[in-house]
């Protein structure tokens, strides 16, 4: 029993140090796989295999460089921009490296690079303006679209600055209760003009369009056909006087003589008793003034003069100085005679377009309503 005793002891005593033994490797090797380091000067210990990237992840966290956009900073791509810089013991050091024992870590966060930008020129709509109240609307000023600068984030497409280079101007519109009127009148002075005379009648048919012609008792003597077309097509005749004399320096009898004498050869070639008339350069006098009275005329002035004679204008031009200008009882004075109006008739379609295109109705003097007679 005794012997079976020292026997139990033995194993026991053996079964111990083995215990110990085992204990003892197992408190040592915990002992070994701590690894004290230092992460920006914080005092940390971590487990052996731990890589230096997540120590810095776990004890001092460093901004990544990222990617961010110009206008909002949005982050676009992470990591895109100047990366984190880790320095072991004041070398330059990859995040995948393993710590080691009394290493001093150091990071050093990253910087955010702001994406590209790209500058485009745009035109600017021009704003719209609204006067009064009503059903009726009637476009009285055409505006004009502006041009701009855009900056944008390359990447984000976000918009960082707008910088104005020529302002728009607004589109006005004036509305009302009542239709307001809208009649526009053309009229062709200097003519009848074989070839541009037939020219302008060509397109004012295909555009469905009646105008009103100022013709020169001069020149409906040499080209009665062509006054006589005007008159076919429907379109209203007035007199401009025989040889385009400025009234005003003119004496009584050669002023009576201008207009009576235009009068009877326009009604004459045509059929058509002219009871418009317009003074050449738009002067009058009271000579002129009084002999209308006595023929029962009207003096018929213009509101929209683009100087359709002038050199070096294109028809473009002429046609947008045309719409521009033009407001609701207008009377635009072009030329289909006198020179060469070649610009004229090809600015004419673009007119009547434009004209239209802002509400407009294309009318002659009769159907226009109130008449400027006198400046
Ligand atoms: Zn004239």
């Amino acid at each position: 029993m005794r012997m079976e005793e020292t026997r139990l002891n033995k194993v026991f005593a053996r079964a111990l140090a083995v215990a110990l033994l085992l204990g003892g490797a197992a408190v040592a090797h915990r002992a070994y796989s701590l690894v004290p380091v230092t992460v920006n000067g914080q005092q940390c210990i971590v487990a052996q295999g731990t890589r230096v990237g997540e120590c810095v992840g776990r004890y001092s966290p460093a901004h990544p460089g990222n990617m961010v956009s110009a206008g909002e900073r949005r982050v676009l791509d992470d990591g895109a921009g100047r990366p984190v810089v880790v320095l072991v013991n004041g070398r330059v050091a990859t995040s995948d490296e393993p710590a080691r024992p009394g290493d001093r870590i150091q990071a050093f966060s990253g910087t955010d690079v702001t994406e590209p930008t790209t500058v485009a020129t745009v035109t600017v709509e021009p704003p719209v303006e609204v006067i009064g109240a009503g059903p009726y609307e009637v476009v009285v000023s055409p505006g004009a679209a502006g041009i701009a600068e855009v900056t944008r984030g390359a990447v984000s497409g976000e918009v960082i600055a707008t910088q104005t280079v020529e302002p728009p101007s607004a589109l006005v519109v004036k509305r009302s209760a009542a239709p307001a009127s809208t009649g526009v009148a053309l009229t062709f002075d200097d003519g009848p003009w074989p070839g541009q005379t037939e020219a302008v009648l060509r397109i004012l048919a295909s555009k469905d369009v009646k105008a009103t012609f100022f013709m020169l008792g001069s020149r409906v003597k040499v080209a009665p056909e062509t006054a006589r077309a005007v008159a076919a097509a429907g379109h209203a005749i007035g007199n401009h006087s025989y040889t385009h004399t400025y009234l005003g320096s003119a004496g009584p009898g050669r002023v009576r003589w201008e207009i009576t004498a235009t009068n009877a050869l326009i009604s004459q070639v045509t059929g058509v008793e002219a009871h418009w008339f317009r003074a050449p350069g738009g002067i009058l006098g009271p000579t002129a003034t009084g002999v209308l009275e006595q023929e029962s005329m009207r003096s018929a002035l213009w509101t929209v003069d683009p100087e359709d004679w002038r050199e070096g204008q294109t028809a473009q031009e002429l046609a947008e100085a045309v719409v521009k200008a033009a407001r609701p009882g207008g009377i635009v004075v072009l030329h289909d005679g006198g020179g060469d109006q070649s610009v004229t008739i090809e600015a004419l379609p673009l007119i009547i377009d434009g004209l239209r295109a802002r509400g407009f109705t294309l009318v002659t003097l009769d159907e226009l309503g109130s008449v400027k007679g006198a400046w």
